[in-house]
């Protein structure tokens, strides 16, 4: 079922787990992450960054809304990195249950306004936001941040951004990157503990591909609510390809069901890790 991702980030808040929001491309991706909800009984968010969204248009987010509405858990639909009121507009009107306005690429005042400007919007039609503060590096799609240009979140700054734009959760830069870069386990747990007490909201790590399984308990344990995971996932869907690819000639329905079968597989392990398992029984 369709499921509002204030909901499952209050339940995840209050339950001591963490949701999974899982970047997908295409109808495989969608149904590996419902796939992977369902047998482990978790709630659970299929998300689509920009470049996903620009390449499928409305009919992959409709796809994508069907996927939800039918699995027999709550899931939301997220809209990943929205960095321009345009792109937001047009996903709130496309019906994603969830956006993130990700002002991080401007100076503070900047990205208050923008984030502010576009949580105005959002809630007017009851969509959930999540704003960014600090600046992640590695590389996400079409969006590129070499770590000299990374930063982290300010406690202090964090609260003041969560205030003054009324998000509803808050994506923190402690050290994660995007992709899977060799600096997964240089999280900064002070960080992200002083983040915590700062603010009320939840808090979101992107770029968990890599992230050692102690180091996600310890997050969550530390507030973290939502993890992002993307290359993990592009990379067991383009090694299930390529190896199917061999036989001649490939049976495509064999072949994208081979995908979605090694994506599911991951995602499930995913939602293991994240403490999400066997939740969804007291929100359907
Ligand atoms: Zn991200």
């Amino acid at each position: 079922m369709l499921a509002a991702m204030t909901d499952l980030l209050a339940e995840a808040k209050a339950g001591g787990f963490a949701v999974g929001s899982f970047n997908v491309y295409n109808l495989e991706g969608a149904l590996a992450v419902v796939e992977a909800a369902e047998r482990t009984r978790s709630p659970a968010a299929i998300q689509l960054h920009s470049p996903a969204v620009k390449s499928g248009g409305p009919p992959l987010v409709a796809l994508c809304l069907a996927a939800a509405r039918g699995a027999n858990v709550p899931m939301a639909v997220h809209f990943d990195h929205g960095s321009s009121v345009g792109e937001i507009e047009e996903a709130l009107a496309i019906g994603f249950t969830s956006i993130m306005a990700d002002g991080s690429r401007l100076p503070y005042a900047e990205n208050v306004e923008f984030t502010k400007k576009m949580t105005t919007l959002a809630h007017s039609k009851k969509v959930a936001v999540e704003g960014e503060l600090g600046r992640l590096a590695g590389t996400e799609g079409d969006m590129v941040v070499p770590e000299s240009e990374g930063s982290m979140t300010d406690p202090d700054q964090a609260a003041s951004f969560v205030e003054q734009t009324g998000v509803d959760a808050l994506a923190v830069c402690i050290g994660n990157s995007h992709g899977r870069s060799g600096t997964k386990d240089r999280l900064d747990f002070g960080l992200l503990a002083r983040i915590r007490s700062a603010v009320v909201v939840p808090l979101v790590l992107h770029g968990a591909s890599g992230v050692s399984e102690p180091s996600i308990r310890r997050c969550i344990d530390l507030g973290v609510t939502k993890f992002n995971v993307n290359a993990e996932l592009r990379g067991a869907y383009v090694s299930a390809l390529s190896q199917g690819l061999h036989s001649q000639p490939p049976d495509l329905a064999e072949l994208m069901r081979s995908a979605t079968v090694a994506v599911r597989d991951v995602v499930s392990n995913k939602l293991r890790i994240f403490r999400s398992s066997g939740r969804a029984g007291g929100m359907v």
